[in-house]
């Protein structure tokens, strides 16, 4: 596809925290951050423009972390919009080491580390090509960093929201435990709603089919498949009006 112009222009990124961590770990381990920093480096070197939502899940859930420490569970879901603010951070400097130029945007103010959220300044900043790391998810409790993505990707008039995971798309059974379920290659929003396909949480699929954004499912893990989505490539699971 070298030559051609890319598919989409500008590109909504959703990394769950466990894009950070190796399978099943905690934290933020190194491999894994150079490999998602030298993924999205790619992308951008087409030209593209890149914004980031990056999850939590790899330090902490809302829900299950509020159970866990019988606590309310709108200040556990605080306490992992924070943990995002520590992925932001990383993937930033990750991204700053391979020469990119990156801002970051919190949902929650924290002015000594980053830039808050603001719309204009945003689109401002992808038409300079920065990468833009969203952290803080919406700022509020009781939704995930999924629905921040819909809603980002929505608001920016992003072509296209890509969702990192760590399979090829998604399938009519979970692959890792039905060795024959099958991937879809296309869907529509109704279907991924009707049937409950795990794409994203409902609020999200319903934001992007509302304001018309497509969805690519892909894998994180497999090298050069974003590069190779944003070209045009059909690769992963595509979710469209
Ligand atoms: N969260 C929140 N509001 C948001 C985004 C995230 O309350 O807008 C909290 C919520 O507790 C969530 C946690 O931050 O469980 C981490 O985000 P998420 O679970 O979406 O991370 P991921 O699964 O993508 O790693």
């Amino acid at each position: 596809m070298s030559g051609d112009r890319p598919k989409y222009q500008r590109v909504l990124l959703k990394i769950s925290g466990e894009g950070f961590c190796e399978p099943g770990g905690f934290g933020i381990a190194r491999e894994p951050l150079d490999r998602v920093a030298a993924e999205i480096a790619e992308v951008a070197a087409l030209g593209v423009q890149v914004a980031i939502v990056v999850g939590g899940g790899n330090f902490i859930r809302g829900v299950t972390f509020a159970q866990d420490l019988n606590i309310e569970e709108a200040t556990a879901d605080y306490m992992g919009m924070l943990c995002t603010v520590l992925n932001a951070m990383a993937l930033q400097e990750a991204l700053e080491s391979r020469g990119l130029t990156t801002r970051v945007q919190s949902a929650l103010t924290i002015s000594r580390v980053c830039e808050s959220f603001i719309r204009r300044r945003a689109i401002r900043h992808l038409e300079k090509q920065r990468v833009i790391i969203f952290a803080a998810g919406t700022g509020n409790p009781h939704v995930t960093t999924d629905s921040c993505a819909a809603l980002r990707a929505a608001e920016l008039n992003c072509d296209v929201l890509l969702k990192a995971t760590k399979v090829d798309g998604v399938y009519d059974a979970d692959p890792k435990t039905h060795p024959d379920a099958t991937m879809f290659r296309n869907l529509t929003f109704k279907e991924v709603i009707d049937r409950r396909l795990k794409v994203m949480d409902v609020a999200a699929v319903d934001m992007c089919e509302r304001h018309n954004v497509p969805i690519t499912v892909f894998n994180l893990f497999a090298a050069g498949t974003m590069k190779r989505v944003v070209e045009g490539e059909p690769l992963g699971t595509h979710v469209h009006a």
